[in-house]
């Protein structure tokens, strides 16, 4: 018989949802984390991970892996649901999944966010044919072969290093003549010789019979031309996840991810958000295992105000 009620709820099992659970155990609140697919959210699909203090090279499943180990030790409970739905009553809490209802007084939000879509033709009906949205998943299967990756960000520029690594030729495809990402990363980029660059240019198909077969980008200029590619890596960011939300319950910044104050309060009393899935000017694992410890810490002094400490 599962347990139905917790101190606190966590949504999400990535570096936010596991540090913040971390602190609530520590605490000494109970705890479930609901996480419905792999603990350690974006972890898993990092390679290597060089900018997590304490722990260069480190790989990100194994990281994923240790901060899991150390929230279950904590006495976290693990319930791996998807949660479909929430609602609010007095300060009760209460959080829907496939198999029923649990209830908590505090609540943490930590779902992260998804891969946004480019939207252009052939993007769905190649989506595993040829189109991703992981390099470090699928590259493997385009070993020695030519491929294109489609953004500018530090995620496009870091599989494309991935790539150049077993791809025979990797295009680079972004819609400025700039990269959003970091200095060191364009650096390090720039510096693969069968990296192509392809600048102020954007996606408008994906095209093939079967599978990919090549990528249509239309530059400024307004002229197209066609790339022959067996796959095309998405990596354009990322959209907070939030559809379990009702319309109207949480305050939500324009980009739809959830307004938190400097103490990752949401705008109801008792729920709080923490990691990608909140406004934040950087999503890194560093931003999201402090934003983890800062909504468990608030998540405690609400707990105490109510009575529940
Ligand atoms: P991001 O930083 O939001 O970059 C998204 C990129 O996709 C931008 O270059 C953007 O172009 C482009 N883009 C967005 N919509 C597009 C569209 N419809 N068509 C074509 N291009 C489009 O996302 P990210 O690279 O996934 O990174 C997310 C966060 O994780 C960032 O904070 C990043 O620094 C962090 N991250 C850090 C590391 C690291 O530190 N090693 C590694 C990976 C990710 P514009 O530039 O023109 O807007």
């Amino acid at each position: 018989m599962k347990d139905r009620h917790s101190d606190v709820i966590i949504i999400g099992g990535g570096p936010a949802g596991l540090t913040a659970a971390l602190y609530c155990r520590r605490a000494g609140y109970s705890v479930t984390v609901f996480e419905g697919g792999m603990p350690g959210g974006k972890l898993n699909v990092t390679l290597e991970i060089d900018n997590y203090p304490g722990a260069p090279g480190t790989e990100g499943p194994s990281l994923a892996m240790t901060m899991l180990s150390q929230a279950e030790e904590a006495g976290t409970n693990i319930v791996y649901e998807q949660v479909t739905g929430l609602s609010l009553q007095e300060t009760l809490k209460t959080v829907t999944t496939e198999s029923g209802s649990y209830s908590c007084h505090a609540l943490i939000v930590a779902s992260g966010s998804e891969n946004r879509k480019l939207g252009v033709p052939g993007e769905d009906k190649f989506t595993g044919r040829g189109v991703s949205y992981c390099a470090t998943c699928d590259g493997g299967f385009f070993k020695g072969m030519d491929v294109a990756v489609c953004g500018g960000g530090n995620t496009a520029l870091e599989e494309a290093q991935y790539l150049s690594e077993i791809c025979s030729k990797v295009y680079l495809i972004h819609r400025r003549n700039e990269f959003r990402g970091s200095a060191i990363n364009v650096e390090r980029t720039k510096s693969k010789p069968n990296v192509e660059l392809v600048l102020s240019a954007t996606v408008s198909a994906i095209e093939g019979s079967d599978r990919v077969e090549s990528v249509r980008v239309r530059r400024a200029d307004g002229s197209e031309i066609s790339i022959p590619v067996s796959a095309v890596f998405i990596a354009i960011g990322s959209a907070p996840i939030t559809s379990f939300i009702p319309e109207g319950t949480l305050a939500l910044a324009p980009d739809g991810s959830i307004e938190v104050d400097a103490l990752m309060r949401t705008s109801v009393p008792g729920i709080f958000a923490a990691g990608d899935v909140r406004n934040t000017p950087l999503r890194q694992i560093v931003t999201a295992t402090a934003d983890g410890a800062l909504a468990a810490a608030s998540a405690g002094k609400y707990l105490a105000e109510i009575g529940r400490a």
